[in-house]
């Protein structure tokens, strides 16, 4: 018999409280609540993995942003972004707050249209407007945003067929000193289409030009491509309003502004580089006092942000299945909660923390989901102590983009609660099952029979 090979042992650094290059232990702190309640009691009564929204932070968030830019400018509306997060329920705590709906497709503004936001409070946005949905939402009154020549040419046909008024806005991209430059959306600023669109509306007698839009980009990591953007959309609306005196309902300023979660490659932490929410509200807000109209007139301020508010407002408990030791001595952990939920982990460093009291001892380790591919990884590499199979482990700023761009892929979607003010839990979207996947599917007859 072959003599069994030797491997070396591996002797690995632990990190116990020392001070790091920040100055800080790397220990996280556990995280055992959410708003006061035990996350092992929500497991316990929702199983796990499982996703939880505070309706208490994104109330919060929402009070916070609304008065920093209601402090600096008189006339603000905010609108929910449909895309960023469009649960019911947590687009039901935003239409409480008062946020219009924000949508980008003809599925989310009948979404929107079901949750009982009435046509008029409903901003329709993107590059994919299909005839039926314009036609609703010209017959409901909603603030259509028109993206393309080729929309306003339907537009307009349609008001013809339909004997019908609209009040439209055209979405507006411009260099914003940003690059690679978002102009795939909208009419451009520098070349003139935009003004171009714009006089063509206004010599039609159906449409009515109320608003101007743009929405720069998301995860904007700097507030000067916003006062570079307000401003243009200020040139604008006093040229309409020199030219045609017309003065504008609104300018909307679109989202983008960042929250908390760190981008890969992104050295520091997000909170220690990004620009305070005061910034971004002071390069939005500061333009707009060039505007030339009276000051009785002056257009309303719409903002559309969906990441900045939301996305500490959810937080996903998940389970270790396993630790492992890979082949050159790293130590990895398997959690029950992959990429399937979490698309956002393909940008984003999502901070991950215990969620019960553990050793001392820190570790690089990475962290896995639980599907049987290789891209299922959370973090290829993050500081934390060991765990034992079936502790918990909090994955956070999963709020935006993660209930939306999940997959059903592997396994189920597991269920999403909301803590309530109250303290009590309340199940928002119940976990998928078997009859529920199989009940959309098909099998042809002659298939239906097999012998093995
Ligand atoms: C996605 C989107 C938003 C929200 O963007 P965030 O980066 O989540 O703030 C707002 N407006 C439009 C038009 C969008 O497409």
């Amino acid at each position: 018999m072959d003599k069994k090979r030797y491997e070396r042992p591996v002797i690995i650094k632990q990190y116990s409280g020392l001070m790091n290059k920040f100055g800080s232990s790397p220990v996280t702190k556990p995280m055992t609540e959410i708003d006061g309640i035990p996350i092992r009691r929500m497991v316990d009564e929702y199983g796990s993995p499982l996703f939880v929204f505070s309706e208490k932070k994104i109330r919060e968030n929402y009070r916070k942003m609304y008065r920093l830019f209601k402090t600096r400018y008189p006339k603000v509306q905010f609108s929910w972004s449909y895309k960023t997060n469009y649960m019911n329920a947590v687009c039901s705590v935003f239409h409480q707050e008062g946020a219009l709906a924000e949508v980008v497709s003809g599925y989310e503004y009948d979404r929107a249209r079901r949750l009982g936001v009435e046509g008029r409070n409903i901003i329709f946005n993107g590059p994919d407007k299909n005839t039926a949905s314009l036609e609703r939402a010209i017959k409901e009154s909603a603030k259509i945003h028109i993206d393309h020549f080729d929309e306003l040419f339907e537009i307009i046909e349609l008001t013809e067929k339909m004997n019908a008024d609209v009040d439209v806005a055209i979405r507006v991209n411009m260099d914003t000193g940003i690059y690679p430059k978002w102009d795939r959306f909208g009419f451009n600023y520098e070349n003139g289409e935009a003004m171009d669109a714009i006089k063509r509306i206004i010599k039609n007698p159906r449409l009515h030009l109320t608003g101007l839009h743009t929405h720069i980009g998301t995860y904007i990591m700097s507030a000067d491509p916003y006062r570079v953007a307000a401003s243009k959309l200020v040139n604008l609306a006093n040229e309409i309003y020199k030219q045609y005196n017309i003065v504008l309902d609104y300018i909307d300023m679109g989202g983008g502004i960042p929250s908390n979660n760190t981008l890969k490659g992104q050295y520091l932490q997000a909170e220690q580089i990004l620009p305070s929410l005061e910034d971004f509200a002071d390069a939005i807000t500061s333009p707009m006092f060039d505007l030339e109209m009276p000051h009785d007139e002056l257009p309303t301020l719409y903002l559309e942000n969906g990441r900045s508010l939301i996305d500490d407002a959810g937080y996903l408990i998940s389970s270790v299945i396993a630790n492992k030791r890979l082949s050159d001595g790293k130590r990895a952990v398997i959690i029950d909660a992959g990429v399937n939920y979490l698309f956002t982990s393909h940008w984003f460093n999502h901070k991950i923390v215990p969620g019960q009291q553990s050793g001392e001892f820190t570790e690089n380790s990475a962290v896995y989901g639980p599907l049987c591919m290789n891209i299922d990884c959370l973090r290829e590499n993050i500081v934390i102590p060991s765990f034992k199979k079936g502790d918990l482990v909090v994955i956070l700023y999963v709020g935006a983009y993660s209930v939306t761009q999940w997959m059903q892929f592997i396994t189920l979607r597991p269920n999403v609660i909301m803590v309530m003010e109250d303290g009590e839990t309340e199940l928002i979207r119940e976990n998928e099952n078997i009859e529920y996947i199989n009940s959309l599917e098909k099998v042809p007859e002659i298939l239906k029979n097999f012998s093995l």
